[in-house]
Order: C-alpha cells, then structure tokens, then sequence
C-alpha cells in the first residue's frame, strides 16, 4: 500500500504546488525528487558528485551523482518503514514495554530552552540517543531483536538459589569478557544510551505522549545484568543509602577518606565516579531543636485537631538530601516554619530510588 499511497499524495501535493518533505529531508520519498526538482535536478547530482563521486554517503537518497549513471534512487517500497518492524514486537511485549513504544517521534524532547527542564541529558550532550525519541527508538529496535533471537524479555530473574547464582555470576562474567574483547551485542548499544539518562523524569511529565525512560530503562537493565556483570559504582551508589547513616556518625573521618586525593582518583578510575558529594557537617537535631520539629508518629499525628494539621507539614526526607545537603533541609524548615506550619519529620526509612534506577 505504501507505494500507491506515496505517488497519490506526491501526485496531490504537486498539483497543488507544495512541496512532500518537512524538515525531516528527502530521505524515503527520494524517488520523487526529479519530478519535484525538474530542471534543477542536475544541478543537485553535480552536488552530489563533487561531494560524493562514489555514492557513499545514503546512497540512493536525495539525489544520485552523474559521475556513477547506473545509480539509482531508493523506492519507498524498497525498504521497511519503521511500522512494519514495530509489528513484529511480541503484543505482550508491546504492552509492557509501552513507555517506550508509544512514541511518535514528534520530538518534543529535542528542546533546546536552558530554563525548561525536558531532557538535560539530550540539552547536555546534542546527542540523539541521549534523548527520550532516541532512547525509545533504540529500545523498540532491541525489543524487536530480541523477540527475532527467541529471548522472552517478560521472564523475570527473581531470586535465585545459591548454586544458580554462582552459576549465573560466573556466566556473567565470561559474557563480559567477551565484551571486552570485541565481541558483539547490540544490547551494549542500548546500555550506553540508557547509561547516560539521569532518572530525572522529565519526558514522563512533559513528553506529549508521555514517553517514560526510567521506567523502561529500568525493564532493559534488570535484563542487561541478568547477562552482564554490573559495574562497581551500581553497588556503591545503590548500597549508599543503606549504609550512610551510619557513616553519619563519623563525619570527619567519612569526608577525610573521600575526600583524599588517593580515594577520589580510585573512584575515577575503577569506579568511574567523580565529584563523590561529603557529608555536610551541620547538626541536623540542633535544627529540629531550634524550629520545635517534632517526628511524625501516628499517635501524635491522630491526636491533631483540624485546625493543627491545616498548619501542619510532614517532611519526608531522602538519604541524599539529609545527609549531604543538610543546609538545604535547614532553610526550608526554617523557612515553612516562619510561614506559620508545624514542620514533622516522617521517620526515616531507604526509599532504595538509586536501586530502582539502576534496577537491582
Ligand atoms: S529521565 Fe532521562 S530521558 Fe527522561 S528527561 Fe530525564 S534524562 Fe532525559
């Protein structure tokens, strides 16, 4: 269908006057370039030729170069569309995976504005695959390849006994050698794309059609470690949360160590981890002290009558924020606190948002 399709809109467009390509280039509809061009077709090949006398470069799109006369340009009906690749993505997999496969390219993400906050990694880089559209395209592609390899991406690892996690440890580690040595595996591909996605959610929330990274880059890492071994900055992000408030208890010596020259350059090289945060030396108790913060209990909390909790906030405090930007925290208690509220702190617990992530 796509070919009659083609010619009944080019044949429309023309008549009208207009033109069949938007910014998206000449690519797929190149056939139709000489009758658009006309006359100034040549002129387009002796470009073409000057510059690529060996149709090299996308051969068979936009124009072929006089210098090569049996060239000829791609017919639309030459190549699968994208659609027809996406349909041979499993429906179930389709359905779960659906963060990613309702994109529509419309690239909305591709927002270049400092002040809004789609994609700072694609702002960052000016990379495609560092996108939300790249991201999903790259994820649709690897759903796709795997189905064709017969891999069922919906079989979860779970837990697993003792023996089948050696076994499955040492089979990691052998597939990450031959990695390292060259072997391939498109999935690297994609790592390297999701590798770069900061988690921010940002696409979920202003992606027209909602395209959520984190969601199903999370779904690709799970399966990605169940082949490959993680690196060591997962397991120190990941158990940071976990650990830190007992590091707390020695801020000094936590900081000295971190922040050693030795220690820094360790985590840079082994752990590819730069700028490690310290932990902030402000007494947080001598701050809930100061601004009469109380811990929300539910005793306390069922014994408010409703003018109270009208006035009253509970802060929910994340490992990161409590511990090394304890500043932060501090301003913003004093500052709910000048406004009038009675400021809670909700008992801390590890949300494990750095494990989810990265997909432990
Ligand atoms: S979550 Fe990742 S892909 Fe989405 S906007 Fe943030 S950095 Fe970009």
């Amino acid at each position: 269908m796509i070919q009659p399709i083609s010619d009944a809109v080019a044949e429309l467009t023309q008549k009208h006057g207009g033109l069949l390509w938007g910014e998206h280039g000449k690519g797929l509809r190149s056939q139709y370039v000489p009758d658009y061009f006309g006359e100034l077709y040549p002129a387009l090949q002796e470009l073409k030729s000057a510059f690529d006398p060996y149709n090299q470069l996308n051969p068979g799109k936009i124009a072929t170069p006089h210098t090569l006369p049996d060239a000829r340009l791609t017919r639309v009906d030459e190549v699968a569309l994208r659609g027809e690749l996406d349909r041979t993505i499993d429906e179930r997999v389709w359905l779960h995976y659906d963060a990613a496969v309702h994109c529509n390219g419309n690239g909305a993400c591709y927002n270049f504005d400092p002040d809004d906050a789609m994609c700072p990694s694609w702002k960052g880089t000016r990379n495609r695959i560092h996108s939300p559209k790249g991201r999903a395209s790259l994820i649709r592609e690897w759903l796709r390849l795997q189905g064709q390899q017969g891999v069922d991406v919906l079989v979860s690892q779970g837990a697993r006994p003792l023996a089948a996690t050696v076994i499955s440890f040492a089979r990691r580690a052998a597939n990450t050698v031959a990695h390292k040595m060259g072997q391939k595996d498109f999935s690297h591909e994609v790592y390297e794309a999701m590798a770069g996605c900061l988690a921010c959610k940002s696409c979920a929330g202003q992606c027209p059609v909602k395209v959520n990274v984190p969601d199903f880059r999370s779904r690709f890492l799970e399966l990605y470690h169940s082949r490959y071994l993680r690196p060591l900055k997962d397991y120190l992000i990941g158990s940071l949360e976990y650990t830190i408030p007992y590091l707390a208890r020695v801020p000094h010596l936590y900081n000295g160590i971190i922040g050693s020259g030795m220690v820094r350059a360790f985590l840079r090289r082994v752990a590819g981890m730069v700028d490690s945060p310290l932990l902030s030396l402000l007494n947080f108790d001598d701050v809930c002290r100061r601004w009469k913060v109380r811990v929300a209990s539910p005793a306390l909390l069922e014994g408010l009558d409703e003018a109270q909790r009208k006035r009253s906030v509970i802060l929910v405090l994340d490992a990161f924020t409590r511990y090394f930007e304890t500043p932060l925290l501090a301003d913003w208690i004093e500052l709910i606190s000048r406004l009038g509220f009675e400021v809670y702190i909700a008992p801390f617990a590890a949300m494990a948002s750095r494990c989810r992530f990265r997909a432990f």
